[in-house]
């Protein structure tokens, strides 16, 4: 399985469209007609905070599509309860939209289709089996809670609104969140032609929105979301075999590690000291510790959201808390949380369009978790 990667700095319109038009997508989506252009639109952000696909790369892509004569149409889910209107403004969705003449569709009213998969049930929103073809457009970024999210994590978009939220509280373990994702994409993947993953501006830190975005100045393309991921997150500087839901992909993908190919020049290419979560690295050492030494481990390793100065009470988080454990009381400066309830999935911190919540560390989490 190839992944296509080329070094792109900026967001040079002809250098972007350059790369799209290699990838020969005439031929990848010779029969098929109508497309589903799925970019991350996580929340409400603006393009310079690098949480979102940067619109001159949507624009790029649906100027290609257009050339070869394809019908378009836009959409995503974002995470919490962000309103998507907003979601579509700030990002800079509804101007391409708007330049292109095609419709952006909305996930939460349009309508789904219930599937299972590894003993879950998913609504799924039904664009995706009404169009022909999907392209994944993903960003590549860190995550708190993942560590990792690029192609395939960018698919749990095709869950309309607050369901995605629901998933932490019924699955609070990350490996058993990594089980949903993995779950999910055995059903969707099927219907994504190509994903192309913008790593111009991506994030580092404390993705996938509470980071600093950092020009990595790469764009990347492959047919396997699973294949991209693993490359991708492997030159952040990610030991890919520990990234569960990458690999349970790859697997549902039928791909060998050594059946992947990259172009000659980045192989054994690494970015220079990424800022990285390993939460896992705490996930693996809890599961296989003994008991004394868990007990030890969960005293000194704490890690919970909480807040500084910047909170508008635009009650965003409080709405899009699964376990309804934050409540926004008249006259405080921001809302509360009761972290007898809290399950720390970071929905929270993810969601916060004003960088308000960051996750408060114990020293021992601030040293395993870099
Ligand atoms: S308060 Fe806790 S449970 Fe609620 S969204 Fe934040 S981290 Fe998740
Ligand atoms: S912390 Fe404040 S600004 Fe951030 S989502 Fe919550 S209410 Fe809104």
């Amino acid at each position: 399985m190839k992944v296509d990667i080329t070094k792109i700095t900026d967001y040079d319109f002809d250098k972007i469209y350059k790369f799209i038009e290699k990838l020969q997508l005439e031929k990848i989506l010779k029969d098929k007609k109508t497309i589903l252009l799925k970019p991350n639109l996580l929340g409400a952000f603006p393009p310079e905070r690098a949480v979102t696909t940067n619109p001159v790369v949507v624009d790029a892509v649906i100027t290609y599509l257009k050339k070869i004569g394809k019908d378009i149409i836009l959409g995503d889910s974002p995470g919490g309860s962000t309103s998507v209107k907003l979601v579509w403004e700030k990002t800079g969705m509804k101007e391409i939209a708007e330049k292109h003449d095609i419709p952006l569709v909305n996930f939460i009213t349009g309508g789904i289709i219930q599937q299972k998969a590894a003993n879950l049930e998913f609504p799924i929103t039904k664009y995706i089996w009404e169009v022909d073809a999907v392209i994944n457009l993903c960003k590549y970024k860190t995550h708190s809670l993942m560590s990792y999210t690029g192609a395939v994590k960018n698919l749990y978009g095709l869950i309309p609104g607050l369901k995605k939220s629901e998933y932490h509280k019924e699955h609070p373990d990350h490996t058993q969140f990594a089980k949903v994702i993995s779950g999910l994409y055995s059903i969707v993947k099927d219907r994504i032609a190509i994903n192309i993953m913008d790593g111009i501006v991506g994030m580092e830190g404390e993705g996938p929105s509470a980071g600093d975005p950092r020009n990595f100045g790469v764009m990347f393309a492959s047919e396997s979301a699973s294949a991209l991921d693993y490359v991708a997150s492997g030159m952040m500087g990610f030991r890919p075999e520990k990234l569960e839901y990458i690999m349970a992909s790859l697997k549902l993908d039928n791909i060998e590690i050594s059946d992947i190919e990259i172009p000659e020049e980045w192989r054994n290419f690494k970015f220079h000291k990424v800022k990285i979560k390993k939460i896992g690295l705490y996930i693996k050492i809890l599961a296989y510790s003994p008991k004394i030494l868990k007990d030890i481990f969960k005293k000194h390793f704490t890690f919970y959201p909480d807040f500084n100065d910047k909170c508008k009470k635009c009650n965003i988080c409080v709405e899009s808390c699964p376990m309804q454990a934050m409540e926004l009381r008249e006259g405080d400066a921001h809302p509360t949380i009761d972290y007898d309830k809290c399950i720390k999935c970071m929905c929270c911190h993810e969601m916060c369009p004003y960088h308000a919540i960051y996750v408060h560390k114990s020293f021992l989490a601030k040293f395993i978790i870099k």
